[in-house]
């Protein structure tokens, strides 16, 4: 952040060997960054206003919403983590 405070986990040693545990640390840090800095969950899914969580979906590291069980609707994947700005309504 601006004020040089950070927030998430160190990449670990060895991270690098393994690109997708790189990208789940990293989308975790900015997650945990950006919801403080917004104080407000981010990213959000535009169909349901829920905060989402990185998931794999079939190898792929993605944007997953727990959808609107109380009001219907279900679970989905959103956009691939890296891709997110591509997808309309933007979190
Ligand atoms: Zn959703």
């Amino acid at each position: 952040m601006a004020d040089g405070e950070w927030h998430g986990n160190y990449l670990l040693p060895g991270t690098a060997d393994d690109p997708e545990a790189a990208l789940a640390a990293v989308a975790d840090a900015a997650q945990e960054t950006v919801t403080e800095c917004l104080s407000r969950a981010w990213p959000v899914c535009a169909a349901h206003g829920l905060g989402m969580h990185p998931r794999d979906a079939d190898g792929h590291l993605s944007w997953w919403c727990a959808g609107g069980r109380r009001g219907g609707g279900s679970a989905h994947v959103v956009a691939a983590v890296g891709v997110l700005d591509s997808v309309a309504g933007r979190g």
